[in-house]
């Protein structure tokens, strides 16, 4: 259909480049999901390495409290000895000796107590904070499970929304014209060639023009230009920003856009 009037041509292209944009924008979110579902995934994967760290210090504490119990419990054997040396001592010089021996195992005793006593009550917190990240990390886990699968859904859905936008997408191509397919193309692909062309890529190779301005750079057309847009016998384009002039009709015959 190379003879359709060039007005109808740019009314085409510019429905190409919404559907582009459509397009663009599901591939856009194609991406993105993927990378939330990691996202997710890696909270989770944090906030069991955290109660990780706390069951290891727990064990350690635990550890701790045995090591002291076992203390104890030497000094108690170590003191039942010195009683039994006491008892067949001749002198009372070593009678007191090993009295001092047993107040030191006192004493000793007395301090690993109070560490034991330290130590379970750090057990205790421990355990507390513990339980309470238990019920934090699975409410994440299932948190994470639903929205996963929200995402996913959202993921297929999406997919199957492109394929189909492809397929009318490739049904509809045939009704623009080859050299003006070709132009608007090699825009789109010279903008995607660079960061900052993407995001020039965003609204597009046709910009609209209502009220004698461009509707992509904002900048005025000037009026000679106007003029020419449009008549429709040949392509114009905005001297600011490039872009092909998809300009109103002076008389608003046809829909516009
Ligand atoms: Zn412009």
């Amino acid at each position: 259909m190379a003879n359709e009037p060039l007005q109808q041509q740019l009314a085409l292209l510019y429905q190409l480049q919404e559907r582009d944009q459509e397009l663009l924008s599901i591939q856009r979110k194609l991406q993105e999901i993927p990378r939330s579902i990691q996202q997710l995934e890696s909270d989770v994967i944090e906030s069991e390495e955290d109660m990780a760290a706390k069951s290891a210090e727990l064990a350690e504490t635990e550890k701790e409290q045995r090591a002291k119990n076992a203390e104890i419990e030497m000094n108690a054997i170590q003191r039942e000895k010195y009683r039994d040396e006491q008892r067949i001592v001749k002198t009372n010089e070593a009678y007191d000796a090993l009295e001092r021996q047993i107040e030191y195992l006192d004493k000793e005793d007395e301090e690993a107590e109070d560490t034991i006593l330290v130590l379970m009550e750090k057990s205790d917190q421990l355990k507390e904070e513990l339980a309470q990240l238990e019920v934090e990390v699975n409410r994440e886990k299932q948190k994470t499970a639903t929205e996963t699968a929200q995402l996913q859904q959202e993921l297929q859905d999406l997919e199957t929304e492109r394929d189909e936008k492809l397929k009318r997408r490739k049904a509809f191509l045939p009704k623009i014209e080859k050299g003006l397919r070709d132009e608007y193309y090699r825009w789109m692909k010279a903008q995607f060639a660079n960061r900052s062309g993407a995001a020039r890529a965003k609204t597009g190779f046709v910009a609209l023009s209502k009220n004698g301005i461009c509707d992509s750079c904002r900048i005025a057309i000037q009026p000679q230009t106007l003029k020419e847009a449009q008549k429709y016998q040949k392509q114009v384009y905005c001297s600011s920003c490039k872009r092909l002039l998809y300009v109103e009709p002076a008389t608003p015959d046809v829909p516009f856009p």
